[in-house]
């Protein structure tokens, strides 16, 4: 799976491949979201990605909203690409079957399963699984074979990968023995082993195990986060002309200091057009990144250069304002690109900002 098969969310692959690019790579994942949302599919193609050969870097993002993707052509990949790489584990519900009669584990299914997540393009349910395999109202789980077979394959050197990795999907379907064993590997990571527990729903996961994973939430591909995929991320540069500028105005939106914020529209005003659309589209990105940072659990790539900011302000934008802000920063734009009135844009600006940072 390739980053660029994966509708509407090319805003956490960019986080992922930013992430792997850097090396800060976590030995145990928890991805949490639906799986039709893409979830398993984003662990999947984060794995193909690791351990890609030639990992492709765009210039400018990909259509698809990139900034960078598994090749797809490398020996590792036509290997992730068919599901059949040597060194990628895949562990999942199981059930008695017609053709599987008593103490099932992931094993007896390889190939069904694997079936399975070409059939549906990595985001089929559960439910989607159970009907594939023809067993209806059962509760599948991952359980004591499944448990020994992990320990065994943990145990292996890779084959032929840097990493090795171990995706177990609907983690939440672990019994006690699979946690256990799986918690005892977090404590103690294999080296060059890499663990993705794919979850819908971490309520029913041991708090032992999320607290030992790094969390990627996975917003539903057609929250606001989508909307934004594709467009250009926040660039160095202008965070060090802005940053500033941008923490005392929302500063102000809180207190709506009249005064002040006059001064700080006066002082907008008077800078240059393509100036005002520079901060505007910075502002607008920022408020994306503490959207998205925020919500998937993922660090903020940002800095404002204020501590305090970086840490409070993220939280202040929510799936409930998010939108409307972003609607009131094309507004503007769209205003000043035809040469509106600046200080008259600006303010209107504020007062929308205001009111969408209080309501959220
Ligand atoms: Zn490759």
């Amino acid at each position: 799976m390739q980053f660029k098969e994966i509708v509407g969310q090319s805003v956490i692959a960019n986080r992922l491949t930013e992430i792997i690019d850097s090396g800060r790579i976590s030995h145990a994942q928890l991805f949490l979201g639906d799986t039709a949302s893409g979830a398993l599919a984003l662990a999947i193609a984060y794995a193909q990605y690791l351990n890609c050969e030639h990992r492709v870097h765009y210039d400018q993002l990909s259509p698809e909203g990139l900034r960078a993707d598994a090749c797809g052509t490398c020996p590792s990949c036509k290997k992730y690409q068919q599901l059949s790489h040597s060194d990628l584990h895949l562990y999942f519900p199981t059930t008695t079957t017609s053709s599987v009669k008593g103490n099932p584990s992931s094993a007896d299914f390889q190939s069904e399963f694997r079936e399975f997540l070409n059939e549906k393009q990595q985001q089929g349910t559960l439910d989607d699984w159970y009907d594939f395999v023809g067993v209806e109202n059962k509760q599948g789980l991952i359980r004591e074979r499944d448990a020994d077979d992990l320990v065994r394959t943990l145990g292996l050197k890779a084959y032929e990968a840097a990493f090795k990795v171990v995706v177990i999907w609907m983690a939440e379907k672990m019994n006690t023995t699979m946690a256990n064993k799986i918690l005892k590997n977090l404590e103690e990571p294999a080296a060059n082993t890499l663990i993705m527990l794919v979850a819908e729903n971490s309520d029913r996961m041991l708090s032992t195990i999320i607290s030992r994973t790094q969390l990627v939430r996975v917003p539903h591909a057609a929250s606001p986060s989508a909307l934004w995929a594709g467009e250009i991320l926040v660039r160095k540069e202008n965070a060090e002309q802005f940053g500033q500028m941008y923490v005392s105005w929302m500063r102000q939106l809180f207190k709506l200091n009249m005064a002040s914020l006059s001064a700080w529209v006066d002082t907008m005003a008077a800078m240059g057009r393509e100036q005002q659309k520079q901060f505007l589209l910075y502002a607008q990105e920022s408020l994306r990144e503490c959207f998205l940072c925020h919500n998937a659990g993922l660090p903020l790539q940002l800095d404002f250069g204020d501590a305090k900011f970086n840490s409070s302000f993220p939280a202040m934008i929510t799936e409930r304002n998010v939108e409307g802000l972003n609607q009131a920063f094309n507004d503007t734009l769209y205003a000043i690109e035809r040469n509106a009135y600046a200080k008259i844009a600006f303010m209107e600006l504020s007062f929308s900002i205001s009111r969408l940072l209080k309501n959220r």
